[in-house]
Protein backbone atom coordinates (compact mmCIF):
# COMPACT_ATOMS: atom_id res chain seq x y z
CA UNK A 1 0.00 0.00 0.00
CA UNK A 2 2.45 2.05 0.87
CA UNK A 3 4.80 1.72 -2.53
CA UNK A 4 1.39 2.82 -4.02
CA UNK A 5 0.84 5.97 -2.37
CA UNK A 6 4.40 7.03 -3.47
CA UNK A 7 3.64 6.15 -6.74
CA UNK A 8 3.56 10.49 -8.09
CA UNK A 9 6.78 11.01 -5.42
CA UNK A 10 8.91 8.26 -7.52
CA UNK A 11 7.97 9.32 -10.73
CA UNK A 12 8.65 13.37 -10.63
CA UNK A 13 11.84 12.58 -9.49
CA UNK A 14 15.41 11.71 -10.37
CA UNK A 15 16.94 9.56 -8.51
CA UNK A 16 20.25 9.38 -10.04
CA UNK A 17 20.17 13.12 -9.86
CA UNK A 18 18.37 14.24 -6.58
CA UNK A 19 19.95 13.54 -2.95
CA UNK A 20 16.27 12.70 -1.92
CA UNK A 21 15.49 9.42 -0.75
CA UNK A 22 13.78 7.19 -2.77
CA UNK A 23 11.65 5.48 -0.08
CA UNK A 24 11.27 2.42 1.91
CA UNK A 25 8.43 0.89 3.83
CA UNK A 26 7.92 1.93 7.53
CA UNK A 27 7.94 -0.31 10.46
CA UNK A 28 4.20 -0.60 11.52
CA UNK A 29 2.60 -0.16 15.32
CA UNK A 30 4.63 2.79 16.09
CA UNK A 31 4.22 6.26 17.03
CA UNK A 32 3.38 8.26 14.37
CA UNK A 33 6.34 10.83 13.31
CA UNK A 34 5.88 14.28 11.97
CA UNK A 35 8.68 16.57 10.27
CA UNK A 36 8.18 19.86 8.99
CA UNK A 37 11.01 21.18 6.80
CA UNK A 38 12.01 24.71 5.42
CA UNK A 39 12.11 24.28 1.71
CA UNK A 40 13.80 27.41 -0.09
CA UNK A 41 12.24 26.69 -4.00
CA UNK A 42 11.03 29.23 -6.12
CA UNK A 43 9.48 30.51 -3.05
CA UNK A 44 10.42 29.79 0.92
CA UNK A 45 8.06 27.60 2.33
CA UNK A 46 7.14 25.14 4.75
CA UNK A 47 6.21 21.71 4.20
CA UNK A 48 4.36 19.82 7.58
CA UNK A 49 4.63 15.76 6.81
CA UNK A 50 2.25 13.76 9.17
CA UNK A 51 2.87 9.66 8.86
CA UNK A 52 -0.11 8.39 8.21
CA UNK A 53 -0.16 4.49 7.20
CA UNK A 54 3.55 4.05 6.39
CA UNK A 55 4.15 7.38 4.67
CA UNK A 56 4.43 11.19 4.91
CA UNK A 57 0.85 13.19 4.33
CA UNK A 58 2.10 16.35 3.32
CA UNK A 59 1.10 20.20 2.90
CA UNK A 60 2.65 23.13 1.82
CA UNK A 61 2.67 25.94 4.24
CA UNK A 62 3.62 28.87 2.52
CA UNK A 63 4.08 30.74 6.10
CA UNK A 64 4.36 28.07 8.47
CA UNK A 65 2.83 27.28 11.32
CA UNK A 66 1.73 29.86 13.95
CA UNK A 67 1.26 29.47 17.31
CA UNK A 68 -1.85 31.94 17.36
CA UNK A 69 -5.63 30.21 17.56
CA UNK A 70 -6.25 33.50 15.27
CA UNK A 71 -3.99 33.14 12.72
CA UNK A 72 -5.12 30.49 10.08
CA UNK A 73 -2.12 29.35 7.70
CA UNK A 74 -2.89 28.13 4.10
CA UNK A 75 -1.83 24.68 3.57
CA UNK A 76 -1.43 22.95 -0.13
CA UNK A 77 -1.95 19.23 -0.14
CA UNK A 78 0.98 17.84 -2.03
CA UNK A 79 2.05 14.03 -2.95
CA UNK A 80 2.63 11.53 0.06
CA UNK A 81 6.30 11.48 0.60
CA UNK A 82 8.38 8.27 1.71
CA UNK A 83 9.19 8.25 5.50
CA UNK A 84 12.66 8.76 5.69
CA UNK A 85 12.08 11.67 3.86
CA UNK A 86 11.87 13.38 7.72
CA UNK A 87 15.71 12.95 7.82
CA UNK A 88 16.15 14.66 4.43
CA UNK A 89 18.41 17.42 4.52
CA UNK A 90 20.17 18.94 1.64
CA UNK A 91 19.58 20.57 -2.18
CA UNK A 92 17.84 19.00 -4.35
CA UNK A 93 19.20 20.06 -7.58
CA UNK A 94 18.48 22.66 -10.12
CA UNK A 95 16.56 20.56 -12.72
CA UNK A 96 15.04 18.84 -10.56
CA UNK A 97 11.60 19.11 -9.05
CA UNK A 98 11.27 21.44 -5.98
CA UNK A 99 15.36 22.40 -6.88
CA UNK A 100 16.43 24.42 -3.58
CA UNK A 101 17.95 23.89 -0.20
CA UNK A 102 15.54 21.67 2.48
CA UNK A 103 15.77 21.88 6.14
CA UNK A 104 14.29 19.86 8.66
CA UNK A 105 12.96 22.97 10.68
CA UNK A 106 11.13 21.13 13.16
CA UNK A 107 10.88 17.13 13.80
CA UNK A 108 8.92 14.96 16.36
CA UNK A 109 5.82 13.02 17.42
CA UNK A 110 2.11 13.42 16.88
CA UNK A 111 -0.78 11.67 17.95
CA UNK A 112 -4.62 12.20 16.36
CA UNK A 113 -6.42 13.60 19.11
CA UNK A 114 -10.09 13.61 17.00
CA UNK A 115 -11.75 12.05 19.84
CA UNK A 116 -11.20 15.10 22.09
CA UNK A 117 -13.56 17.16 20.25
CA UNK A 118 -16.07 14.62 18.24
CA UNK A 119 -16.46 11.85 21.32
CA UNK A 120 -15.08 9.27 19.42
CA UNK A 121 -11.74 8.36 17.11
CA UNK A 122 -11.31 8.05 13.65
CA UNK A 123 -8.60 7.41 11.92
CA UNK A 124 -6.08 10.17 10.23
CA UNK A 125 -6.75 8.60 6.96
CA UNK A 126 -10.51 8.51 7.52
CA UNK A 127 -9.91 12.51 8.82
CA UNK A 128 -7.62 13.41 5.55
CA UNK A 129 -10.58 11.60 3.28
CA UNK A 130 -13.09 13.43 5.17
CA UNK A 131 -11.12 16.66 5.38
CA UNK A 132 -10.62 17.26 9.00
CA UNK A 133 -7.98 16.17 11.17
CA UNK A 134 -7.15 17.40 14.80
CA UNK A 135 -3.54 16.28 16.13
CA UNK A 136 -1.03 16.95 19.07
CA UNK A 137 2.27 17.83 17.93
CA UNK A 138 5.17 17.03 19.91
CA UNK A 139 7.88 18.90 18.48
CA UNK A 140 11.35 20.64 19.52
CA UNK A 141 9.65 24.26 18.41
CA UNK A 142 6.09 23.39 17.32
CA UNK A 143 4.02 21.87 20.57
CA UNK A 144 0.37 21.44 21.06
CA UNK A 145 -3.27 20.85 19.27
CA UNK A 146 -3.30 21.63 15.59
CA UNK A 147 -6.42 21.43 12.84
CA UNK A 148 -6.28 21.19 9.48
CA UNK A 149 -9.17 21.30 7.52
CA UNK A 150 -9.93 21.24 3.80
CA UNK A 151 -12.35 24.56 2.87
CA UNK A 152 -11.64 23.90 -1.02
CA UNK A 153 -11.83 20.90 -2.94
CA UNK A 154 -11.74 21.92 -6.76
CA UNK A 155 -10.45 22.66 -8.99
CA UNK A 156 -7.53 22.01 -6.05
CA UNK A 157 -7.18 21.43 -2.67
CA UNK A 158 -7.19 24.25 -0.25
CA UNK A 159 -6.78 23.87 3.52
CA UNK A 160 -6.05 25.65 6.33
CA UNK A 161 -3.89 24.91 9.75
CA UNK A 162 -4.78 26.45 12.92
CA UNK A 163 -3.61 26.38 16.44
CA UNK A 164 -6.18 24.86 18.78
CA UNK A 165 -6.85 26.66 22.15
CA UNK A 166 -4.49 25.23 24.09
CA UNK A 167 -1.41 25.54 26.91
CA UNK A 168 0.71 25.33 24.16
CA UNK A 169 -1.23 28.69 22.32
CA UNK A 170 0.53 31.89 21.93
CA UNK A 171 -0.79 35.60 20.89
CA UNK A 172 0.70 36.45 17.75
CA UNK A 173 3.41 33.88 17.51
CA UNK A 174 4.86 33.01 14.19
CA UNK A 175 7.77 30.96 13.33
CA UNK A 176 11.42 32.61 13.76
CA UNK A 177 13.14 34.71 10.75
CA UNK A 178 14.05 32.71 7.90
CA UNK A 179 17.95 34.27 8.31
CA UNK A 180 17.50 32.68 12.26
CA UNK A 181 16.15 29.02 11.57
CA UNK A 182 18.35 26.70 12.43
CA UNK A 183 17.74 22.49 11.63
CA UNK A 184 16.79 20.81 14.87
CA UNK A 185 18.48 17.86 12.85
CA UNK A 186 22.22 19.27 12.28
CA UNK A 187 21.91 23.14 13.43
CA UNK A 188 22.80 23.94 10.12
CA UNK A 189 20.86 27.42 8.51
CA UNK A 190 19.74 27.05 5.02
CA UNK A 191 22.75 28.83 3.57
CA UNK A 192 25.25 26.56 5.59
CA UNK A 193 22.94 23.54 4.05
CA UNK A 194 23.84 24.91 0.73
CA UNK A 195 27.35 26.03 1.99
CA UNK A 196 27.81 21.65 2.55
CA UNK A 197 26.27 20.77 -0.40
CA UNK A 198 28.66 22.32 -2.81
MN1 LIG B 1 8.32 21.94 -0.60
Amino acid sequence: MAGNTLKTYQKMRDFKSTPEPRGSPAKAGRVPIFVIQQHDASRLHYDLRLEVEGVLKSWAVPKGPSADPKIKRLAIPTEDHPIDYANFEGVIPEEQYGAGAVMVWDAGTYANTKAEIHGHQMSMKTGIERGEITFRLNGKKVKGGYVLIRIKKVPEEIWLLIKRKDEEARTGRTPSSREKARSVLSGLTLDEIREAAK
